[in-house]
């Protein structure tokens, strides 16, 4: 039999440094290493080929987590958007966040890639690949003068807003139904941040982003179109969910999407409930492979981010979803293409390097 650890992940979307700054920041970060009660760490990782991946820093809004939890295991919702956050607010909790990301580095366990190949290169070297990301571009400022440094930095990839309002533009509430046309296109400063996104080589994530965004950024960006971690919105009416018509778009830019584990945008119902079989998750790589080809479908967990499949609750549990997907009928080709290729072509294209 096949190695169950094999084809290695490389995913689009975690939200373990946040979880880490949370439990103290720097201090906290030796737990990845030495173990931890979350969905992502060292050893769960080579236990179930999880090879990284977008590691994102996010800037958390106070609200109540339960309350909102609670809400969206409803038959309907709609969460209303907590408020902005000044950029002097955000940017010291991004810093912390990143050096979290460094310190790992420096731990050994991980290394931060700014190039497809240095991807290709910690993977075969069997360590943990991770794209410095931001999720929510608050720490951003209007002149763009903190994008020029985290760049410098290692910051390869972007969302301009998690979704509440930034001052580039605008994302979608936490609704079920809904489709994802909610509210305005993005600003003036959202297609500054675009055009310098591009010209730096920084990936934007539409993942978030409400559809006026996501067809201004389809106007004006000069790059594959990506959502890191976004389900079809054919199988799950959820505002987070990507319509077919916005998926001929992601095509059509030879652009990816990373398939989504958070129950609440996998189940036909939306409902915040953790019984979601293997099967429900290949009904959505299938009709994603459908409507994008087997080259632009990936993974983006939102691992210790979201409430996942019983099944699959940490990445050692990959090689669940790996056998229920070569079961399915996934041949070889395909498989390694869903697991990493497509993300490693589409940050190359994005990239240039
Ligand atoms: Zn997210």
């Amino acid at each position: 039999m096949s190695n169950q650890a094999a084809p290695t992940i490389f995913d689009g979307h975690n939200d373990v440094l946040l979880k880490l700054y949370r439990a103290g920041g720097v201090p906290a970060a030796g737990t990845f290493v030495s173990g931890r009660d979350g969905a992502i760490d060292a050893g769960k990782a080579a236990a179930g080929g999880f090879g990284g991946g977008f590691f994102a820093v996010y800037v958390p809004s106070p609200m109540d987590l339960d309350f909102k939890f609670k809400e969206m295991t409803k038959a309907t919702y709609d969460l209303p958007l907590p408020d902005p956050i000044d950029w002097e607010d955000a940017f010291p909790v991004v810093m912390s966040q990143a050096a979290i990301l460094f310190d790992l580095e420096k731990q050994g366990v991980l290394s931060v890639c700014r190039t497809s190949a240095q991807i290709r290169n910690t993977l075969a070297a069997d360590k943990l690949a991770a794209i410095f990301h931001i999720e929510g571009a608050e720490a951003i400022d209007a002149d763009l003068n903190t994008l020029e440094v985290l760049y410098q930095a290692g910051l390869r990839s972007i969302g301009p807003v998690w979704s509440r309002s930034t001052i580039f533009g605008h994302g979608v509430p936490f609704r079920y139904p809904s489709p994802p046309d909610i509210g305005s296109g993005l600003t003036d400063h959202g297609l500054r941040l675009i055009k310098r996104c591009n010209e730096l080589g920084i990936m934007i994530d539409l993942s978030h982003l409400n559809e006026a965004g996501f067809w201004d950024v389809a106007r004006h960006s000069s790059k594959p179109l990506v959502a890191t971690h976004s389900n079809a919105h054919a199988i799950c009416a959820h505002s987070r969910n990507l319509t077919d018509r916005q998926l001929a778009a992601i095509k059509e830019s030879d652009g990816m999407v990373g398939l989504n584990f958070a129950v609440a945008f996998l189940r036909d119902d939306g409902r915040m409930l953790s019984d979601v079989p293997m099967q429900q998750m290949l009904r959505h790589l299938d009709h994603l492979i459908e409507h994008l080809g087997e080259d632009r479908v990936g993974f983006g967990s939102d691992y210790d981010g979201a409430v996942v499949p019983e099944g699959l609750t940490t990445c050692a549990g990959l090689p669940t979803l790996r056998q229920a997907m070569a079961e399915h009928g996934y041949d070889e080709a395909l498989m390694a293409k869903l697991c990493h290729e497509n993300w490693l072509r589409v940050l190359e294209t994005t990239w240039g390097e």
